[in-house]
C-alpha cells in the first residue's frame, strides 16, 4: 500500500518505506516537491467559508482515493485550513503545524495564511508545502506527488464544478461567492481571497440538489459578503427565492451580509419566503461614526439601525447578531462607550467580539494612535460583559413559551440532551433525545449559563 515517504523536515532526502521509492524536496521560491502520501487529517480554522471550504477539499482528496482520518495519528499528512483575520488564529494554526511537523507529519498549510505567510512559513520550518485559498485542486496531486508546483496557480478559483462533501446529515452550507471587494481597513479578506466572483446559478443548483439528495433540510449560502452575490442578473434575493423552490429544501439561511448592502426591498422580499429562517447576521463593529469612517465601513449608525428597524418590522421574531470589534487604532473612550450603548440600545441576540488585532498589509496597521494591547483586551471585556447581559436577557424572555424545534446535532457533553434551532435559527439544549433533523413542539424552561433549555412537549419525540 502506497504510504508517505518524505518523512523529512530538511527535504532534501531519498527516503523508503516498505517497496516504494521516492524523495521529498521542496523550494519554495522553485516551487518544487515530490511527497506520497495517501492518508490525510483535514484541520479547520477560522470563519464558515473555510468549513465550507473544507467540505469541497474533502471532496477532491475523495475523489483521489486519498483516505481522511479522523485522528491525527493515523495520518501522514495534514491540511490546514487556515484563517488570517486575527494574530491569535494564526498563532493556532502555526503551533498545530509546528507539533504535527515534530511528529514528522508532512504540513500543507493551505487557505488564507497560506497566501499571506506562505513563504515565511516554510522560512520557519512550520509548513511543508503552502497553498492559497485558490489552489486547492492542487492538493491531491501535491500529497500524491504529481505537483511540482511549478505551473502557476489557477487565478480566483469558484470550485463551481465540485460537489461539496457533506458532514451533517441534516444541515450544510455552499459557498454562492468568494472574495471581497470592501477592503475594509482592518481586514484581510480581499488580500488573502481576491476580488468577488459568484457561481452562475445552474452550478449552484447543482450543487444544491446534490446536498438536499442526501438529505439535508438546512442550507446556509456563504459569502464573505454574500449580500453583493450577482451573476448576470441575478442577486442574492433572486438567488434566495429560487432556491426556496428546490425540493426538499427546508429551511435556508444566508451569511455574512454587508449592512450597507441591505435594501428595503431585498427585505420585503425576503419576508415572503417561507423557508426563510428569521436570522440575520449584521455585522455592525462599531457605533462611532468617526471609527465607522477610518474603518471604512461605508454605512453609519443611523442607517444601521434604520435596517435594523426594516429587518425587525419584517420579521418580529428575527435572531439578530452581529460582529463588533473595539480597540480599532484612534477609538476614544467616547467612541467605545457609543459601542457599549447600542449594544443596549440595538439588543443583539449574541455577538462575536474582538479586540483590534493588526493584520501586516492593511491599512489600518499603518494607522498613527495605536491603542495599548491592555486597553484593547480591556474594552473588549467591558463589551463582553454588557453583551452577555443583553444576551442573558433577551434570552430570559423566551423562558415559559412553547416553540418549534429542529434537531441538528447530539450535545457536545450532555448524556441524552440534543443541539436544536428554534425557527429563526436561535440555538437551543433539547434536553431529551431525538432524531437528527426532527422537529417538534418544545417549551423553553430555564437557562444554563446563556443557553435556552428546551423540553419536548410530546412523551414520544425519537
Ligand atoms: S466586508 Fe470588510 S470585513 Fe468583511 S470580508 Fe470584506 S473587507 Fe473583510
Amino acid at each position: 500500500m502506497l504510504r508517505c515517504i518524505a518523512a523529512s523536515s530538511t527535504f532534501q532526502n531519498v527516503c523508503k518505506i516498505g517497496v516504494l521509492v521516492c524523495y521529498g524536496g521542496v523550494d519554495y521560491g522553485a516551487r518544487f516537491v515530490r511527497i506520497f502520501i495517501m492518508d490525510c487529517f483535514l484541520k479547520v480554522y477560522g470563519c464558515q467559508m473555510n468549513a465550507a471550504d473544507s467540505h469541497l477539499v474533502s471532496r477532491l482528496l475523495a475523489d483521489a482515493g486519498i483516505r481522511e482520518v479522523s485522528e491525527t495519528s493515523e495520518a501522514q499528512a495534514v491540511v490546514l485550513l487556515t484563517c488570517s483575520v486575527r494574530q491569535h488564529a494564526e498563532d493556532r494554526a502555526r503551533g498545530f503545524a509546528r507539533t504535527m511537523r515534530g511528529l514528522g507529519k508532512k504540513v500543507i498549510v493551505a487557505g488564507c495564511m497560506g497566501k499571506l505567510r506562505g513563504q515565511e512559513l516554510v522560512a520557519e520550518g512550520v509548513a511543508d508545502l503552502v497553498l492559497g485559498p485558490d489552489e486547492y485542486r492542487r492538493i491531491p496531486d501535491l500529497l500524491l506527488g504529481h505537483d511540482n508546483l511549478n505551473t502557476a496557480p489557477e487565478s480566483f478559483e469558484t470550485y463551481s464544478d465540485l460537489l461539496p462533501a457533506t458532514n451533517s446529515s441534516v444541515s450544510a452550507s455552499l459557498s454562492v461567492m468568494r472574495g471581497c471587494n470592501n477592503f475594509c481597513t482592518y481586514c484581510v479578506v480581499p488580500y488573502a481571497r481576491g476580488p468577488e466572483r459568484s457561481i452562475p446559478y445552474h452550478d449552484l443548483e447543482k450543487q444544491l440538489r446534490y446536498i438536499l439528495d442526501r438529505g439535508v433540510k438546512e442550507i446556509f449560502l456563504l459569502g464573505q459578503n454574500v449580500l453583493a452575490y450577482r451573476h448576470g442578473d441575478m442577486k442574492l434575493i433572486d438567488l434566495l427565492e429560487r432556491a426556496a423552490r428546490l425540493e426538499g429544501l427546508d429551511r435556508l439561511g444566508f451569511l455574512t451580509s454587508h449592512p450597507r448592502d441591505l435594501s428595503y426591498e431585498m427585505i420585503q422580499r425576503m419576508a415572503r419566503i417561507p423557508q426563510l429562517l428569521h436570522f440575520f447576521h449584521l455585522p455592525l463593529q462599531s457605533a462611532s461614526e468617526g471609527v465607522l469612517k477610518q474603518m471604512r465601513r461605508g454605512y453609519s449608525l443611523a442607517e444601521y439601525e434604520q435596517k435594523i428597524g426594516w429587518v425587525r418590522e419584517a420579521f418580529p421574531d428575527v435572531y439578530l447578531t452581529t460582529d463588533l470589534l473595539v480597540g480599532f487604532p484612534g477609538e476614544s473612550e467616547e467612541d467605545f462607550e457609543l459601542t457599549l450603548d447600542a449594544v443596549r440600545r440595538i439588543g443583539f441576540d449574541f455577538a462575536y467580539m474582538f479586540a483590534y488585532s493588526e493584520r501586516p498589509g492593511t491599512k489600518a496597521a499603518d494607522m498613527a494612535e495605536k491603542l495599548p494591547v491592555p486597553e484593547r483586551k480591556r474594552r473588549l471585556a467591558e463589551l463582553i460583559d454588557r453583551q452577555n447581559e443583553v444576551t442573558r436577557r433577551r434570552a430570559e424572555g423566551l423562558v415559559g413559551t412553547e416553540e418549534e424545534v429542529f434537531v441538528t446535532a447530539p450535545a457536545p457533553r450532555g448524556q441524552g440532551a440534543m443541539l436544536a434551532e428554534l425557527k429563526n435559527y436561535r440555538p437551543v439544549i433539547l434536553n431529551h433525545t431525538a432524531r437528527l433533523g426532527q422537529k417538534l413542539q418544545a417549551r423553553l424552561v430555564g437557562l444554563r449559563g446563556r443557553s435556552i433549555i428546551a423540553e419536548p412537549l410530546a412523551k414520544e419525540v425519537a
